[in-house]
């Protein structure tokens, strides 16, 4: 199904979404802030992006050997993700700043780790945002037939297994998207009759050639150490930042509390949008402000998705509006109040969706307590 098919019924309570912008708004005017160009962002770029140059230094600077060297290698690796959750998620949805430019630079920092910036935006700004949970829009849920992320996917008898063979494939999530995710978007981009700029195309190149030199060459040539101790710490950190992403991404969608509206024939959904948003998407661990620090507010999701123009740093006191918008439109807001339990019921949804006889009743929301 292509994008442009799919028809939200944007009738149904219009007003939802220009209400929570206004208290949004409200909130933050009250309080002297602003939506984009606050301190904390700024300090979490610098802070991701020294922790970026530090740790590959450090790797070369002679203090460290044998599994020491290994270790701060998986610490360099380990910063790539939480680049891509503290910098680059916000900057491609443009809200560090409100100057365009700002966030076109920073928005590269997803360059530095091997991925297109320009395709992330096409997958994950239009395909994801635009369609949560629409089998054959929304990226987010390509299993690739060997997973099954929604009951609209086609059933094959091994997804029966797959709750216990998803890790694997989150493993090699990461390594498939700097070696061929980005070229398969780029193709689907030309067979929809999309042009991709020259410019973007160079940069795509440039970053992955930039990435592997220094992430294997560079290493591979000036660090006293054998070529498969580097590729060994290279597989593990992707393994690891695979897993990390997987189950945070995954968590905000793919779960037992998700909705998966079905798509009528003539590709008309039955919900407004921001309803929409609502119903496939769960917050989780909202009151853990450690972990929202390090995710970047993936956790707080829903405002994400509603008003991704908005950084990440307030997306926790805004969870009471969020709430509260809920109630007043007497729509669902689904809230798993701790990471775990959000990952545990990944895994169910996961069992649910390998089991045919049980797809619909998998789908069917599990009501959460609200805090
Ligand atoms: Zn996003």
């Amino acid at each position: 199904m292509k994008a442009k098919n799919v028809k939200f019924n944007n009738q149904i309570q219009p007003d939802i979404l220009p209400e929570l912008k206004r208290r949004v708004t409200q909130y933050l005017t009250d309080k002297n802030l602003t939506a984009q160009d606050s301190p904390a962002i700024y300090f979490k770029v610098a802070f991701w992006l020294v922790a970026w140059v530090a740790t590959y230094v450090w790797a070369f600077s002679g203090l460290v050997s044998g599994i020491w060297l290994f270790l701060v290698g998986i610490l360099h690796g380990l910063t790539h993700v939480f680049i891509a959750f503290n910098i680059a998620h916000d900057a491609n949805h443009n809200a560090i700043s409100r100057n365009l430019n700002v966030n076109r630079l920073l928005s590269y920092t997803l360059d530095l780790i091997g991925v297109s910036s320009y395709l992330w935006r096409v997958a994950h700004n239009q395909d994801h945002h635009g369609y949560v949970n629409v089998e054959g829009v929304d990226s987010n849920i390509e299993g690739y037939g060997l997973l099954r992320l929604s009951p609209e996917a086609p059933y094959k008898s091994f997804h029966r297994y797959q709750y216990l063979y998803a890790p694997l494939l989150y493993s090699v999530s990461t390594i498939n998207y700097v070696l061929a995710k980005d070229f398969k978007i780029m193709r689907e981009l030309y067979a929809r009759g999309k042009k991709v700029p020259t410019s973007e195309i160079f940069s795509l190149f440039a970053s992955k050639l930039f990435y592997m030199t220094y992430m294997l060459i560079l290493p591979m040539v000036f660090l006293p150490v054998a070529w498969y101790y580097v590729v060994l710490c290279f597989i593990t950190v992707h393994v690891l930042v695979g897993n990390i992403l997987a189950l945070t991404f995954i968590v905000g969608h793919l779960t037992e509390e998700a909705h998966f509206p079905e798509v009528e024939a003539d590709g008309k959904l039955s919900q407004n949008w921001a309803i929409h948003v609502y119903e496939t998407t769960n917050d989780f661990a909202t009151k853990n402000a450690v972990l929202t620090w390090f995710l970047g507010g993936i956790n707080v999701h829903v405002i994400h998705h509603l008003l991704p123009y908005v950084n990440h740093t307030h997306y926790r006191s805004l969870v009471p509006i969020i709430k509260q918008t809920a109630l007043d439109f007497d729509i669902p807001y689904h809230q798993i109040p701790s990471f775990s339990q959000a990952i545990v019921s990944h895994f169910k949804f996961l069992y649910a969706m390998g089991l045919p006889e049980s797809v619909k009743t998998a789908t069917e929301p599990v009501s959460i307590p609200v805090e």
